[in-house]
């Protein structure tokens, strides 16, 4: 059916009290963005609602697009007539004969927000619900409490909307509304997963990559672009920060004992991270540790880590089991990806076995052998900042290596 708006409710955006009008403008400019290219269609965010005026464009394409903007709890496709009862009753029985294949239970729901309007909402009930069951006998039944079609009708001063459907949005918060992270990604499954989440709540991130050519593979610098792109359909676009880690690994295997090679390398990790986000405006830095996962994701081991910043180091995955974070992964289609065998630089340079609780004056002591300060202001020196859009491609590029390893 060719639907002539979409009706867009905020949920938990009602909630928020004074801070309502920002969250609105923002979801607002993040539709406006998410529906680049359909130039028709006009955005009205309004205290209560947003309202989408179609214009012509394609519903079932622009309510696809919808659906990755965090902020929107429903939304419902609905059709426009006159203020006018005849125009309200064949557009119900329209959409009825269109939407309704088998005998179903319905209720009709009026809203009122034009008081012109010569009928009531329980006239309007009534009288609608008479017409419908009087047209369609054998197909429809009442039912008040728990109809399989909830026939919506809203009388507002444009004309009356009609909607049966309500669709699940993607809900959260508006990208934006709770500032800007870094995200610590790697081309592993969870990193991407920790993104998403923290995105839903309103983050807007910056993804900061630590790459160690030769001993990394430009498929693997590729992969973790490709997997921005894919996080950038739920805002637009995300800034990547590749950060050159070569000197810092080589330098750390070289003169750091085994059993710490891998705790001092994340302290480095974390010191060019919160680097970043201080230069950046960044207000917190976010990774993708799950509790006891592997070696460097014990307590112990982000006391030996989290040390050498003050910086609030977020952990949306911290409590989720690895199947879940999988079956995350799946939904936002990241897993495929993320499974790729393209080495990044933490595997190549883990030794066989990383103390799971290390001491933390030891991890200071073992850091205090290099030169911190200039490895990390040659890191930041040689950074390079790419602006990634969602559906840019960056493995295709590669397509033979590529298919050799499928
Ligand atoms: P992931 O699946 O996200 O790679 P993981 O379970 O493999 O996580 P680790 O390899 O120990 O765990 O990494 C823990 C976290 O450290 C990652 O989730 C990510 O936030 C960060 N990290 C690891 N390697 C990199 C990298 N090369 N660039 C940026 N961040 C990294
Ligand atoms: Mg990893």
């Amino acid at each position: 059916m060719q639907y002539d708006e979409i009706m867009v409710r905020y949920g938990e955006l009602s909630t928020k009290g004074r801070n309502q009008k920002n969250f609105i403008d923002r979801l607002g400019a993040n539709v406006t963005k998410a529906l680049h290219g359909f130039d028709q269609v006009k955005i009205h965010p309004q205290r209560d609602r947003m309202h989408i005026d179609l214009n012509g464009a394609d519903s079932s394409q622009v309510m696809d697009r919808l659906k990755q903007v965090f902020g929107i709890q429903t939304f419902s496709p609905s059709l426009r007539v006159e203020s006018d009862f005849e125009a309200v009753k064949q557009a119900a029985a329209k959409m009825i004969r269109e939407q309704v294949k088998e005998p179903a239970t319905f209720k009709i729901s009026t809203r009122h927000a034009d008081h012109g309007f010569p009928m009531g909402t329980f006239e309007m009930n009534r009288e609608l619900g008479a017409y419908l069951l009087k047209e369609f006998p054998d197909l429809l039944t009442v039912d008040v409490h728990h109809p399989d079609i909830d026939l919506m009708v809203e009388i507002r001063k444009s004309g009356i909307y009609l909607t049966s459907e309500k669709i699940k949005g993607a809900g959260g918060l508006p990208v934006g509304t709770a500032g800007k992270g870094m995200m610590m990604l790697s081309g592993g499954i969870d990193s991407p997963v920790a993104a998403y989440l923290a995105m839903k709540r309103g983050v807007s991130l910056e993804m900061v990559h630590f790459y160690s050519p030769p001993y990394t593979s430009e498929q693997a610098l590729a992969k973790s672009k490709e997997l921005t792109s894919k996080l950038a359909k739920y805002c637009g676009s995300i800034k990547f920060i590749q950060v050159p880690f070569t000197e810092i690994q080589e330098t750390v295997k070289e003169k750091i004992p085994e059993g710490y090679l891998m705790t001092v390398q994340r302290r480095l990790m974390l010191r060019l991270a919160a680097a970043l986000a201080m230069k950046r405006h960044g207000l917190a830095i976010f990774n993708g540790e799950s509790l006891g996962q592997v070696a460097s994701q014990t307590m112990e081991s982000m006391v030996a880590i989290n040390d050498v910043t003050t910086w609030p180091v977020l952990r949306p995955v911290l409590s989720f089991d690895k199947t879940e974070i999988i079956k995350i992964a799946e939904e936002i289609d990241t897993y495929e990806l993320s499974i790729l065998p393209y080495e990044d630089c933490c595997t190549v340079f883990t030794p066989p076995s990383p103390k799971t609780k290390p001491n933390l004056k030891r991890a200071r002591a073992y850091e205090a052998r290099l030169d911190v300060e200039g490895l990390m202001q040659r890191a930041l020196e040689n950074i390079k900042v790419t602006e990634i859009h969602a559906g840019d491609e960056f493995l295709n590029q590669n397509q033979d290596v590529f298919a050799e390893l499928l």
